[in-house]
C-alpha cells in the first residue's frame, strides 16, 4: 500500500509555478496578484486563507489578504468584488466560503469576473469546463486528477465512485472524469445512494467528500483501489496542542489494508487545492 504524498506533489508543483511567476515577471514585467477575502473569524476559514496567502508569497506572487468583520452587508462585499475585478494589480479573486448566513454565495459568486475567478466556480467557468472550452478547473478537482496520476494510476478506462455531490468537489470532479480526455467511468453517490458500498466494491478510484468521518471503510474498497480522502473533520482530542485533530471521510487504518494507495488527512488533498489556486492565478497573470 502506498501513501499518496501530497504535500511532495504540491512541493514538486508549486517550484513549476514559482520559475513560471519569475518568467512572467523578467519577461513581461508582470507580477501574479492574488486577492484573498475573509469575512468573520471561522476559525477554519482562518487557517485555510492564512495558508493560501503564505503559499501565493511563497511562489512569488503578490497576496492581498482583505480580512472584512462578519458584520460586512453583501452590498459591500459585492461592491468590494467589483473594484477588485477592474484592479490591474489582481488577477485572481478569491472569497472564502462559507460567507456569514445574511450573505448569499452565489451574489458573492456571481461578482466576480470569470476571468479572474481561479477558484472556478462562476457558472462561466462551470459552464466552460461542463462543454470543454478552456476556463479556470476548479481547484480541489484539478489537484485530485494530479493526485491519481502521481500515485502511478492511468485513469482511462477506470471505474470511479465520486461520493458527495458538492458544487466545489463532487460534481466537478464527476464532470472532468467522465470528459473524453481523461475517459473514467463515473458514479455518483450520495445520500440519496441506498448502499454506497455495492458501488465502491466495483471501483479502481473511491473518491470521499462527504465531510463525516468513517464514510468509506476498508470492508468497502476492492483490493488494490486508489482512496482520494477529501474531508477535513475537527475531531475533540485534547491530547493536541489545538484540543483537537484533523481525520479525512475515509478510515484510514482499515482503508490502507485494502488499497492500493490511499491520501493522508492532512497532507493529502488539502496542499493540492493550494498548490492548483496557485496554478489558476498564474495562468490568470499570464492571460
Ligand atoms: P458538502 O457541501 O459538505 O456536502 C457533502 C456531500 O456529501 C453532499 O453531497 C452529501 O449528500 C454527501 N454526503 C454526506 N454524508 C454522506 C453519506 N453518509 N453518504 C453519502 N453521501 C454523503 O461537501 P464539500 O464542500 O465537498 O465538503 C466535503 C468535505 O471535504 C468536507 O469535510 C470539507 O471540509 C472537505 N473539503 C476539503 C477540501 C480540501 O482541499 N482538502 C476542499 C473542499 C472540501 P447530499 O447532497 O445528498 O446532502
Amino acid at each position: 500500500m502506498k501513501t499518496i504524498d501530497g504535500k511532495q506533489l504540491a512541493a514538486n508543483l508549486r517550484a513549476e509555478i514559482a520559475e513560471g511567476v519569475r518568467k512572467l515577471k523578467e519577461e513581461k514585467g508582470v507580477t501574479p496578484g492574488l486577492a484573498v477575502i475573509l469575512v468573520g473569524d471561522n476559525p477554519a476559514s482562518v487557517s485555510y486563507v492564512t495558508a493560501k496567502e503564505k503559499a501565493c508569497v511563497e511562489a512569488g506572487m503578490y497576496s492581498r489578504e482583505i480580512r472584512l468583520p462578519g458584520t460586512t452587508s453583501e452590498d459591500e462585499l459585492v461592491k468590494l468584488v467589483g473594484d477588485l475585478n477592474s484592479d490591474p494589480a489582481i488577477h485572481g479573486i478569491l472569497v472564502q466560503l462559507p460567507v456569514p448566513k445574511h450573505i448569499r454565495d452565489k451574489a458573492v459568486i456571481d461578482a466576480i469576473s470569470p476571468e479572474k475567478d481561479v477558484d472556478g466556480f462562476t457558472p462561466v467557468n462551470v459552464g466552460r469546463m461542463l462543454i470543454g472550452e478552456k476556463c479556470f478547473l476548479p481547484c480541489t478537482p484539478h489537484g485530485i486528477i494530479k493526485l491519481i496520476e502521481f500515485a502511478g494510476m492511468d485513469i482511462r478506462g477506470k471505474h470511479a465512485v465520486v461520493i458527495g455531490r458538492s458544487n466545489i468537489v463532487g460534481k466537478p470532479f464527476a464532470a472532468l472524469l467522465s470528459r473524453k480526455e481523461t475517459n473514467a467511468t463515473v458514479t455518483l453517490c450520495h445520500t440519496g445512494t441506498p448502499d454506497i458500498s455495492k458501488f465502491t466494491r466495483e471501483a479502481d478510484i473511491v473518491v470521499v467528500a462527504a465531510g463525516r468521518p468513517n464514510t468509506v471503510t476498508g470492508d468497502m474498497l476492492k483490493p488494490g483501489a486508489v482512496v482520494i480522502d477529501v474531508g477535513v473533520n475537527r475531531i475533540p482530542d485534547a491530547t493536541r496542542p489545538k484540543g483537537f485533530r484533523l481525520v479525512g471521510d475515509a478510515d484510514f487504518e482499515s482503508c490502507s489494508k485494502v488499497a492500493g494507495a490511499i491520501t493522508p488527512v492532512p497532507g493529502g488533498v488539502g496542499p493540492m487545492t493550494i498548490t492548483m489556486l496557485l496554478w489558476n492565478t498564474l495562468e490568470a497573470a499570464r492571460g
